[in-house]
């Protein structure tokens, strides 16, 4: 397994490219750790496939290098680059049995049948294919061809790094979140670097150690689902992580609060250090579930809107001015009247400036 350092990474397709709007990729700098299970997540288009191509070689970036354990490989073909790869819809060979498609990559590299078989074996188990190793491809469903298009995907142990693209596009819903579980102990026995590109947050979540959140081509954080949800580094990953996401909230400044519609909201100590640097437009935001409704008078007064029962929790949809905020309470915790207070701890309300976290 490798490790995967993005040096000055940019891509433009057209080339020439004039200005930002003219990249598919913007410039990052990024080191992913030998080992590491890493989700790349965004929205259609934002440029997670072009990242992943750029790193399997089928694609070669227009600027900036890609380099595997200190080697740069951005001229190496993908097969020289030694890493394998899981499409959206299965690749096999339908008229061969389970075992000999899963046996493949092992064979053309020429490992001997008594190793080909343990691992198959290991392999076949970690993904609920034991049954069916002697059956021919062509007669199995959708999820089990790709459950073994990911078996093969895993099968060597020494590839760079494993790419998956959106694997469980065609997988039923009931066998995902099981299949995403199997993910993550496959990647914690085997030890591989893993590449996953998906645009589902709750894939991302349960998956990787390490989560890369795009944007408009540009990688806006990368972080653990911890640092993600607690300390969003941009307005995109606030809304786009979460659900509902994060409330954000137009505010100035004013001593040791920010103001939103003439209501003063203390800020942490930490936050008003930073802020004395921050320019541009400034917003304050708040996840759902660190907003209170409090009955100190100290506390902004919002309008509720309505209450929606989640199971779990309530979500209660208020209003302070033109800004709608969700609140997220236990099932425990009473409900509000028509008009409630709203307190902001300030420990979990963040300052933004031009949409960055000022910290
Ligand atoms: P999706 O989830 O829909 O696959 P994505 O996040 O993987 O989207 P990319 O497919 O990498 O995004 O696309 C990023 C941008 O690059 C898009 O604007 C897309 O139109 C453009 N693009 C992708 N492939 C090419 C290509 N071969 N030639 C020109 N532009 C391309």
């Amino acid at each position: 397994m490798a490790k995967i350092e993005l040096r000055n990474l940019a891509h433009s397709y057209g080339g020439n490219p004039s200005g930002p709007q003219d990249y598919a990729l913007r410039r990052m700098d990024h080191v992913w750790e030998d080992g590491g299970a890493y989700a790349l997540l965004g929205p259609s288009g934002c440029g997670k496939t072009t990242l992943l191509n750029i790193i399997s070689g089928l694609v070669q970036p227009s600027e900036g290098e890609v380099v595997f354990d200190g080697q740069q490989v951005n001229t190496l073909p993908t097969e020289r680059r030694n890493v394998a790869q899981v499409f959206q819809f299965p690749v096999l060979y339908d008229t061969m049995s389970v075992y000999d498609n899963l046996a493949f990559p092992l064979r053309n590299r020429g490992v001997s049948e008594d190793r080909i078989r343990e691992r198959v074996e290991e392999i076949a188990a970690m993904l609920d294919l034991g049954d069916v190793l002697k059956r021919r491809a062509v007669n199995l469903g959708a999820d089990a061809k790709q459950k073994i298009s990911v078996g093969r995907g895993l099968v060597r142990s020494d590839v760079a790094a494993v790419l998956f693209d959106e694997p469980l596009t065609v997988i039923d819903p009931h066998l995902k979140w099981r299949l995403r579980r199997k993910l993550k102990e496959i990647h914690e026995r085997l030890q591989l670097t893993l590449v996953y590109v998906t645009h589902d947050q709750t894939e991302a979540l349960t998956f990787a150690d390490r989560i890369v959140v795009m944007s408009e081509g540009e990688v806006v954080q990368l972080g653990t689902p911890q640092e993600l949800f607690e300390r969003p580094a941009h307005t995109f990953v606030g809304y786009f992580i979460g659900s509902p996401g994060m409330n954000f909230l137009d505010c100035g400044l004013d001593g040791d609060a920010a103001v939103v519609d003439g209501h003063r909201i203390p800020l942490s100590e930490e936050v008003l250090e930073a802020a004395r640097q921050a320019e541009g437009r400034l917003e304050i935001g708040i996840r759902p579930e660190f907003l209170e409704l409090t009955e100190d008078s100290g506390g902004v007064p919002a309008e509720v809107e309505f209450v929606e029962d989640r199971g779990t929790h309530r979500l209660i949809k208020t209003r302070v001015g033109d800004n709608e905020l969700f609140v997220k309470l236990r099932d425990d915790q009473p409900l509000p009247a028509e008009r409630a207070r709203l307190r902001f701890p300030p420990e979990w309300t963040l300052l933004y400036a031009n949409s960055r976290l000022v910290r």
